[in-house]
């Protein structure tokens, strides 16, 4: 008897090996099919007698990412609406229904009275591994690519089909907090250590391996179903629990500033259900995950965190009359803090590198960056050591542009001077193939300009990469007025080469994202001029959900930089482009004090030369500007909605504009491009979430209380007249079927 997704093979001793392929997709996922398909299983292994064991496993290179969040997204997107037509308590019945189904399934199995293995063949995310946590063993093949765990965090979710209660009872309690609410997918062998699995296995032998446990050591029942059971947790009533708790809450505080409901129900879900019979402490589980199912965080972050960043890596905006590009060996001039950054991703990605600079030595020395930052993932147990030296090989360091003949694509990442640029642009164009794709790192000179510095500027387009470039898993792709499609598909599939995602902007001032950033920077210029102390600025962001506060990022993206952003600015649209004091501010930080941030180990911080030292805020700023006397009067609300809004203002603007097209790649740019607030979905989702028409009469009164720079534009306004939200204006084409479950964004989530 085998099914659409399943198929199963008994073998003369009994021994069901039930193996979990679904047709037409490259990962298994379950999806309502595969959960139905799974149930009648499940009753058949309850009922044949000819079944002694059974072993689950995946007929894919993965086991499974786990549940369809595609899926999961539409079953939202039809509860909210049911909701909206007012039949909300049928359609909260339908949503309970689902979500008890399949926690619901993996219980029959576990009591099903026959012993049941996972043979875990690669990747086992989210509702799979709940799956495998169901079976009585657990074997895992040992690979680069095998991975375990319960990512549901980072889309705004928890675990719901008793992954947090197996967790916590197979895992010490502070361990299974930390696994559960990092959403951490975790390498074979450290699962092992933890006890999540009962063996790892080379990948040839996992079917045997898991024959041989059935008949070897056998388990029917799960541990917490034995009576006595004594796990490996703390009584939440004993002294050890009493240590623990207060602590796991003041550590979920600390991580989260409480912004995540997913979070904070999974750290409620386990201190109840640890506190519970084993079947009542799923109840509790599921009753949690129906709860934070229906928030706004999960609805928010599963579609642009899930969907649409699913969608940009398929490269939704690629022309698709275009071949795909081949690309084999990548130019890079500058040979500098980006250069360097490029040439090791690229490196890594299997491409051939050419990395140009003014002289042997700096192109040495960025050669020698390249090196140290690919041993840095060596020592972390990122990168094998062999996989390292064939990247570095791959590296040719020199001077002359000649060795640009071969490449398909050249970046350049010189400094960002407009003159300098135009040199080298018109240059690598003269020693390129005719059809080789010129880019240019730049974060701020338009690329049109820059484009007609060569005699081919429909081959010219902005590749802007974030640093730290190894890290940061956006790129803003930017077309000149003049560019063509051959150099944007270019450009996008040497994106994916390197496996990050890319958003499409148009040309303008700031592009998207250094603009967003600037309003942000800039607000916590302001808030400095107006005597808020800078820890207080710097707090708030954080307590907003920003990774670092303006003035840390200030200094991360130089304070000099700012400056001439602010010069710029000015003699381009008047003095009045800038306010008078924060002007003043940073023109004091860089003149007067030789302040420009992290580079010089001198900015709005201090920063210790010796390492392991914490970087602290710099003791001058409360001469440049005292901070106000009455600090508690201070409304800090006020001051997160400003950081938020202001960056979320600026996006609707460049929306207006033309510069952002797809309300997509505003949301997953600002997460992944400036680290806004997860949560929220991105900075549109965020406005999207709190009411086009509430958030416009919020900015009219921030507009009063702190100046005309909070005027919502025009396309807000008539969007809060008609009632319309940005994503029912400018719906983005939804794929129908997607592939994936919840493994697949983990590693992209900041
Ligand atoms: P950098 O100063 O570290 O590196 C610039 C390199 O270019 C130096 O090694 C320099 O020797 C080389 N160079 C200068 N003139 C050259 C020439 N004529 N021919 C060959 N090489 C030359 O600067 P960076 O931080 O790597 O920035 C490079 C570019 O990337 C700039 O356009 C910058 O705006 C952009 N960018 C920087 C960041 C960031 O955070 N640093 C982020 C995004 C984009």
């Amino acid at each position: 008897m085998s099914g659409r997704d399943f198929r199963l093979d008994l073998d003369p001793d009994g021994i069901l090996t039930v193996t979990w392929d679904m047709p037409g997709r490259s990962m298994n996922v379950f999806d309502q099919a595969a959960i139905e398909e799974l149930e009648a299983i499940v009753a058949r292994i309850a009922e044949d007698a000819a079944v002694t064991g059974v072993i689950v496993t995946s007929g894919k290179e993965t086991f499974s990412g786990g549940a369809d969040l595609n899926m999961l997204d539409r079953l939202l997107a039809g509860f909210r609406a049911a909701e909206r037509a007012g039949h909300g308590a049928a359609a909260m019945e339908r949503l309970y229904t689902e979500i008890f189904r399949l926690g619901d399934l993996f219980r029959r199995l576990e009591t099903c009275g026959k012993p049941v293995v996972a043979a875990i063949n690669g990747t086992c995310l989210g509702g799979a591994f709940e799956l495998a946590l169901a079976c009585h063993g657990r074997i895992a093949a040992d690979g680069d690519a095998v991975r375990v765990g319960l990512p549901e965090v980072r889309v705004g979710l928890m675990p719901g089909a008793g992954g947090t209660q197996r967790v916590a009872r197979l895992v010490n309690t502070q361990d299974a907090l930390t696994i559960l609410l990092k959403g951490e997918a975790l390498r074979p062998a450290r699962a092992k250590a933890l006890g999540l699995l009962d063996a790892v296995v080379p990948a040839g032998e996992l079917l045997d391996a898991a024959r041989r446990w059935l008949k070897e050591t056998p388990r029917k029942t799960a541990p917490w179903d034995e009576d006595g059971f004594k796990g490996p947790a703390a009584k939440v009533f004993s002294p050890q629990g009493f240590n623990l708790w207060p602590a796991a809450n003041a550590h979920y505080r600390r991580e989260t500033h409480d912004n995540y409901p997913g979070a904070r129900a999974l750290l409620s879900a386990v201190f109840e259900g640890l506190q519970l019979p084993f079947d009542q402490a799923l109840r509790v589980e599921q009753r949690w995950f129906a709860q934070v199912i229906r928030t706004d965080a999960a609805a928010a972050m599963i579609r642009t965190l899930f969907v649409s960043l699913q969608e940009l890596n398929k490269l939704v905006r690629r022309p698709a009359e275009v071949a795909p590009a081949a690309i084999g060996k990548l130019g890079i001039i500058g040979a500098g803090f980006m250069g360097a950054g490029i040439a090791a991703v690229a490196a890594q990605a299997g491409l051939d590198v050419v990395l140009l600079d003014r002289d042997e030595d700096a192109a040495a020395r960025g050669r020698a960056a390249v090196e140290a930052s690919l041993g840095a993932q060596v020592s972390r147990g990122r990168l094998a050591a062999p996989d390292r030296d064939a990247a570095l090989a791959r590296i040719a360091a020199g001077t002359d542009f000649a060795a640009l003949a071969e490449a398909d694509l050249v970046v350049e990442a010189v400094f960002e001077d407009r003159a300098v640029k135009e040199d080298v642009l018109a240059r690598a164009a003269a020693s390129m193939r005719p059809d080789a794709v010129l880019a240019s790192n730049t974060s701020t000179l338009p690329i049109t300009s820059l484009a007609a510095a060569t005699p081919r500027p429909a081959d010219v387009i902005g590749l802007h990469f974030f640093s730290p470039v190894e890290k940061m898993m956006l790129v803003e792709v930017i077309r000149g007025r003049d560019t063509g499609d051959r150099a944007l598909a270019t450009a996008l599939d040497f994106v994916r080469l390197i496996r990050k995602t890319p958003i499409v902007v148009n040309d303008a001032r700031g592009f998207y994202t250094s603009r967003v950033v600037t309003a942000y920077i800039g607000e916590g210029h302001r808030m400095l001029t107006e005597g808020v102390p800078p820890a207080m600025i710097e707090n708030l962001a954080r307590a907003a959900g920003m990774p670092v506060g303006p003035l840390a990022l200030n200094d991360e993206v130089a304070i000099d930089l700012s400056l001439r952003i602010m010069d710029a600015a000015r003699a381009d649209l008047g003095p009045d482009a800038v306010p008078e004091a924060a002007y003043r501010l940073v023109a004091a930080m860089v003149g007067e004090h030789g302040r420009l941030g992290r580079k010089n180990g001198r900015g709005f911080y201090d920063y210790p030369a010796a390492r392991g030292e914490k970087k602290r805020l710099w003791p001058g700023l409360a001469t440049l500007h005292p901070p106000r006397r009455d600090v508690d009067a201070i409304d800090r609300g006020e001051l997160k909605l400003r950081l938020l809004a202001a960056m979320a203002l600026e996006t609707a603007r460049c929306l207006e504009e033309g510069v952002i097209t797809d309300v997509r790649e505003a949301d997953v740019g600002s997460i992944l491009g400036f680290g806004f607030p997860p949560f929220t979905g991105g900075t549109l989702s965020y406005i999207d979430f709190t009411g086009t028409a509430a958030f416009v009469a919020m900015l009219d009164r921030l507009a009063v209380a702190h100046g005309p720079r909070f005027l919502p534009n025009a396309l807000l306004r008539d969007l809060a007249r008609t009632g319309e939200s940005f994503y029912a204006r400018f719906a983005p084409p939804r794929a129908e079927a997607g592939e994936g479950g919840q493994g697949d964004p983990a590693d992209a989530v900041p």
